[in-house]
């Protein structure tokens, strides 16, 4: 397996390839997770003599220019938290800095303001990864949030410089690893948010491998639609509720603990200030919505957790964003942090939603970066930005 350690980096200009995409509201970073989980690689690569180009991307601008995605923001906290000059040119297309010396930090502009970056057609990806390629000697690739895309900067880049990954790719490979090949047992997945479809390959590979499925969020109702339960306003797939019930009889027939909540928090309006109210699972009325799961489901959720020795959990429970409706993501968060066996958070929406009640990151074994791409490497995928660094 690469490393960072065997590439020759002292006094070589790298090109590292960070995931810094950050929720970001009225020019404010909401969360710097990301950022902090960049730093490793790039203090290591600045006390070993390289000097840094950095490059990532914020949100889809998809090929335009766009104030509200830029990286400037970014830019700033950089400097703060590695307490020394960032050069960013702010406003224009990424472009590299030629000729600096050692321990220069330059942060690219969003990368994807070039429609190259994300481009289908092979060589308009090549000819914007040969431009950055020419002027750097090496490439580190440490944007795991990305390495499911087979972007310029992620796929192409990589394969045209002597590479290895940063210090957080090969940590949440090692981590994913473990959760696919002889997790310890029982081995409990838990999933939510708000799309079913982004979860049914994940849901479908991870079958036969874990011992309880826990599900919550959004997409529990498109289950709950498929048991025929009256399933008011709530959020549904309806399209996928075939795809569901096969799952959930393959579920039956592997023996695995197929977790659905019992009761629900449901209200009138998505909205913060909608009254909420518990209902039995058969009980949601017509006019409702589902925004959590209920108080009962949650606890018992908790319960099948706490004798788990692996645990990965995707997926808020409820919309956390609304004090009313996030007590069952809190308690699964709870029930993640007493467990005594390797506890995995992945996603950006979950890892936002446990900083955001007060939990410290060290309260869970591991708190993944990359959403989408832990579960397309948990749904069994060949990750693009993983296979360019022999990975
Ligand atoms: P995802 O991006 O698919 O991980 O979904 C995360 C989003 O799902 C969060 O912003 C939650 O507010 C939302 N969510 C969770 N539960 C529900 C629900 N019952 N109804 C609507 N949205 C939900």
């Amino acid at each position: 397996m690469s490393s960072l350690q065997s590439l020759e980096i002292s006094n070589k200009r790298v090109f590292l390839r960070c995931d810094l995409n950050v929720p970001i509201k009225d020019g404010e970073i909401v969360d710097d997770g990301r950022i902090r989980a960049s730093l490793p690689t790039i203090k290591f690569l600045l006390e070993s003599g390289a000097s840094l180009v950095i490059g990532a991307h914020l949100g889809r601008p998809k090929g335009e220019i766009s104030s509200e995605l830029s990286l400037a923001p970014v830019a700033e906290r950089l400097r703060v938290l590695l307490n020394r000059e960032v050069d960013f040119v702010a406003g224009k297309r990424a472009h590299v800095i030629p000729h600096v010396g050692k321990g220069h930090v330059q942060l690219l502009e969003n990368l994807r303001f070039s429609a190259a970056e994300t481009s289908k057609v092979q060589s308009e990806r090549e000819s914007f990864a040969r431009e950055i390629a020419d002027s750097v000697d090496c490439y580190v690739g440490d944007g795991f949030g990305a390495v499911h895309r087979s972007h310029a900067s992620v796929y192409d880049l990589p394969l045209m410089l002597p590479h290895a990954p940063g210090f957080l790719v090969s940590a949440e490979v090692e981590i994913l690893e473990k959760l696919t090949r002889n997790p310890e047992r029982p081995y409990a997945v838990i999933l939510g948010g708000s799309k079913v479809s982004d979860k049914i390959a994940v849901i479908s590979n991870l079958l036969d491998k874990v011992n309880v499925l826990a599900i919550g969020g959004g997409m529990v109702f498109t289950f709950l639609a498929a048991q025929g339960k009256v399933i008011g306003k709530s959020l549904v797939e309806k399209e996928l509720i075939p795809t569901v019930k096969e799952l959930i009889s393959r579920a039956a027939g592997l023996g695995v603990d197929l977790l659905l909540p019992t009761d629900i928090v449901v209200a009138p309006a998505f909205s913060a200030d909608a009254p909420a109210t518990v209902v039995s699972v058969d009980g949601i009325g017509e006019e409702m919505m589902g925004l959590d799961i209920g108080p009962a489901s949650a606890k018992n959720f908790a319960a099948a957790i706490a004798p788990c020795k692996t645990v990965f959990w995707n997926g808020p429970m409820g919309v956390f964003e609304f004090p009313a409706f996030a007590h069952g993501t809190r308690v699964v968060a709870q029930a993640l942090k007493e467990i005594s066996g390797m506890s995995v958070v992945g996603g950006g929406d979950s890892a936002a939603a446990v900083r955001s009640f007060g939990f410290a990151d060290s309260d869970f074994g591991y708190i993944s970066t990359g959403g989408g791409a832990s579960l397309e490497y948990l749904e069994g995928k060949q990750l693009p930005g993983l296979q360019a660094l022999d990975l």
